[in-house]
């Protein structure tokens, strides 16, 4: 088996990552647009560096493969913004600690791999803290870094990076690999493929039904040019637990951010939805009511879609 394997959609990405595994630089960027696929390709690339067997890795079943799927492999160690804190950056205190492992060896493996996601959200002290990090390499530690963009990503930082692009995928590919590798119908196949906009991730996240607010036809994607009924989407989320209904409007970030990718930045509306996102999701881990916080939160953002639509 390869990473090409299993990383739908992405041939170009899966490629650059075979060709790596073999004999790995010191640092890589995967970039490329939220949920395309990069999450995967990391954890792929991971579990290649340091499967058991040499030939046409990963295997996937190897104790080293399994480790790294199951997410407790001891040389993977993965860094990203604190999900509690309002403000999503990555803090000198995370690269600091990068830095104190960098110099240490493997535990089970040939490499350890220390992975940065949402690395463009680096704030300036840890960049400068990080390239510090890659000018003093160490071979056995392999430096991953994931991240939306490279705008926000430090040049000589990328300059000591080997860049593995990801990209949005046609639908007409999405829809292929769907009904090939994950058994859709031609229609709901073809469906999803519209949905997800080049967003393979979430096509095939959907598909297996690990998308709450897929998988119970919210029409938020849609927003704000999708009709929200405020009123009728807050019934139906109020059944849902506290968790489920941050799931669920983490996703609605995920699509917003995604949609802002696509443009090329978010409009004012779109700013403002996360904004009031990041407050309802703040309100429910501090166990506000759950119906008060949806009530407010959702007749806010219909508020700003009907502005929009004006
Ligand atoms: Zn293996």
């Amino acid at each position: 088996m390869s990473i090409a394997t299993h990383l739908y959609g992405q041939s170009l990405a899966a490629r650059l990552l075979d060709a790596a595994a073999g004999r790995p630089v010191q640092a890589y960027l995967l970039v490329g647009p939220a949920r395309t696929g990069k999450r995967l390709a990391a954890q792929l690339f991971v579990q290649a560096l340091c499967c058991s067997f040499r030939d046409d890795p990963p295997c996937g079943a190897c104790e080293s493969c399994r480790a790294v799927a199951g997410g407790y492999f001891p040389d993977w160690h993965l860094w990203e913004p604190d999900p509690t804190k309002k403000k999503r950056t990555i803090k000198i205190e995370q690269i600091r600690h990068i830095q104190r492992l960098s110099a240490q060896h493997p535990l089970a493996a040939p490499y350890q791999v220390l992975q940065v996601n949402e690395a463009q959200a680096m704030e300036l002290e840890a960049a400068q803290c990080f390239l510090k990090t890659l000018e003093e390499p160490a071979p056995h530690t392999i430096h991953l870094l994931v991240a939306t963009s490279t705008v926000g990503i430090l040049p000589t930082i990328l300059s000591r990076c080997q860049l593995v692009p990801l990209h949005l995928v046609p639908a007409a590919t999405i829809a292929g690999e769907l009904q090939t590798h994950f058994g859709s119908g031609r229609e709901q196949a073809q469906d999803l493929a519209v949905k997800a906009q080049g967003r393979i991730g979430w096509a095939i996240a959907s598909a297996r039904n690990e998308e709450p607010a897929a998988s119970t036809g919210d029409n938020v994607a849609d927003w704000p040019e999708g009709r929200l009924d405020a009123t009728r989407l807050a019934e139906k989320w109020l059944q849902r637990s506290p968790e489920e209904l941050v799931a669920s409007l983490q996703h609605f970030q995920r699509l917003l951010y995604a949609k802002g990718v696509q443009n090329e930045g978010l409009s004012w509306a779109g700013l403002e939805a996360l904004q009031l996102c990041e407050g309802a999701i703040a309100d429910l881990q501090h166990f506000v009511s759950p119906k008060l916080t949806l009530e407010v939160t959702l007749a806010r953002l219909a508020k700003v879609a009907a502005e929009v639509k004006q």
